[in-house]
């Protein structure tokens, strides 16, 4: 049995008075790769940020690596530190090289030093296939090459979590494959990995299981060859229908 990671029990969050997730439950365990996929305004932007505290849950119970994140007298920096997030936008520090975005993290928040942060910082381009960029500004870069840097700057900081909401909408078709790429690879080399997508063949081909939301809830998960290939809800269906 492979450690959890990520516990959520009957987790609810509301905006006033939008009732935006409903008791959501999920477990996470070491090395699983969970595709979330469901309509615009389901709540899945929001159970990822609740998962690393962007938001503050109104109800339920989140833990992150046995560290209860709902629990009043956590350290919220010290569990984030633990989790790495990459948005539909890349957020790269536009005045900062390449490489400096991938080591101010490091030095400011892990207290590494410069020639360990660089050494780590050049290891993860290289796994992004970066390599030759680190000299390079943001904006020398295409979306795809941006986007493959802000994952680099995640996986410096060693995370036991990947968190991913959207990391494709906002590219050019053709840039997309490459940033899927890295996230294959990634999932192959164990990273646990909790996402957000339309990228249904990717979903398919990569998931261990896949979560269909609608409405706030949890509709349906199980394994993408049933989720995505055979569902078993008509919202299920419906969605699927519009996507592939
Ligand atoms: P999804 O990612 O599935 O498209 P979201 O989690 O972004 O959905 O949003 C779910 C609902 O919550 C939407 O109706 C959205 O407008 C609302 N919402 C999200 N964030 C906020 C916020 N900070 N304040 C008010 N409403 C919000
Ligand atoms: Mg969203």
């Amino acid at each position: 049995m492979s450690e959890t990671v990520v516990e959520i029990i009957g987790l609810q969050k509301a905006f006033g008075p939008l009732h935006v997730l409903r008791g959501i439950d999920l477990e996470v365990r070491r090395g699983e790769v969970v595709c979330v996929i469901g309509p615009s305004g389901s709540g899945k932007s929001t159970l990822l940020r609740c998962v690393n505290l962007l938001e503050q849950p109104t109800g339920g119970r989140v833990a992150v690596g046995g560290v209860e994140l709902t629990d009043p007298d956590v350290d919220i920096d010290a569990a984030r530190r633990r989790i790495g997030m990459v948005f539909q936008q890349f957020n790269l520090f536009s005045h900062l090289t390449v490489l400096d975005n991938l080591t101010i993290a490091q030095r400011k928040v892990l207290r590494r030093g410069k020639a360990e942060a660089e050494e780590v910082a050049r290891r993860n381009l290289a796994r992004v296939g970066l390599a030759e960029k680190a000299d390079a500004m943001p904006a020398q870069l295409s979306g795809g090459q941006q986007q493959r840097v802000a994952i680099a700057r995640s996986l410096a900081m060693d995370p036991e979590l990947m968190l991913f909401d959207e990391p494709t909408s906002a590219l050019d078709p053709e840039l997309v494959g490459d940033v899927l790429g890295v996230m294959r690879t990634l999932a192959e080399a164990g990273m646990t990995m909790l996402v957000v997508t339309h990228e249904m063949q990717f979903a398919r081909e990569v998931a261990d299981r896949v979560l269909f939301m609608d409405g706030g809830v949890v509709v349906e998960q199980g394994p993408p060859e049933r989720v995505i290939a055979a569902p078993q809800h008509e919202r299920t269906r419906a969605f699927l229908s519009r996507v592939l």
